[in-house]
């Protein structure tokens, strides 16, 4: 016997959510570069989010509100790491000092790994190691789950705990005092460095790089 009919209905209903995430698209733009598709506040939260190497999904409220030129300049920068992603890896790798993984690197323990906020941003490799030793990672602050709190931790893979963001980190990727807010991945971090025209050496080095010159 055969599955019925409405069965058949729910599994198409099942996969169209998980494929599309659980977001309801409400309205698209279509822009030179890409398209907009307006997302309600239960989709990643609300939160400004690519979804393709085309695709950038934010709300209503920040499409019409004044925020709207800076998260599409930041949102931007990630359409650009989907379309190119060899070129921003080995950018990463051979200026900043980063490999990202898509798994865990081994060591870091289990009550860390299940609090991973997750990001879709950076889907493509969560864990950033820096200089091989320094695993940069967001997870969230609470027990409701938030994706718009969450926490950035380092863990040592030498000394097998989470330590304090290292100085010469701090010395590459900040500037002065003024370090990028959202440090927990090299695309962001690049995001930042793009829209808020930082000066860190690491943002000169991107500054200078063919990734943002092309
Ligand atoms: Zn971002």
């Amino acid at each position: 016997m055969g599955i019925g009919i409405i069965t058949s209905i729910l599994l198409l209903v099942i996969i169209w959510y998980v494929y599309n995430d659980r977001c309801v698209v409400l309205k698209r733009y279509a822009l030179p570069y890409g398209t907009i598709e307006i997302v309600d506040q239960s989709c990643h939260e609300g939160l400004p989010h690519t979804w393709s190497p085309s695709i950038i999904r934010m709300t209503e409220s920040d499409w019409n509100s004044s925020r709207r030129d800076s998260i599409l300049r930041h949102e931007r920068v990630h359409l650009r790491q989907r379309t190119e992603p060899e070129a921003w890896r080995n950018f990463y790798r051979s200026e900043w000092g980063y490999e990202f993984t898509k798994q865990p690197p081994p060591g870091i323990p289990p009550h860390w790994l299940e609090r991973l906020r997750p990001n879709p941003d950076t889907a493509d490799g969560p864990w950033a190691v820096w200089r091989g030793r320094y695993v940069f990672f967001p997870t969230y602050r609470d027990a409701k789950r938030s994706l718009r709190s969450a926490n950035v931790h380092v863990w040592d893979v030498l000394k097998k705990q989470i330590v304090d963001i290292p100085g010469s980190w701090k010395q590459h990727f900040c500037d002065g005092g003024n370090c990028p807010y959202q440090f927990e991945h090299p695309h962001e971090i690049a995001a930042e460095y793009i829209t808020d025209n930082f000066n860190s050496p690491a943002a000169q080095q991107l500054a200078e790089s063919l990734l943002v010159k092309q």
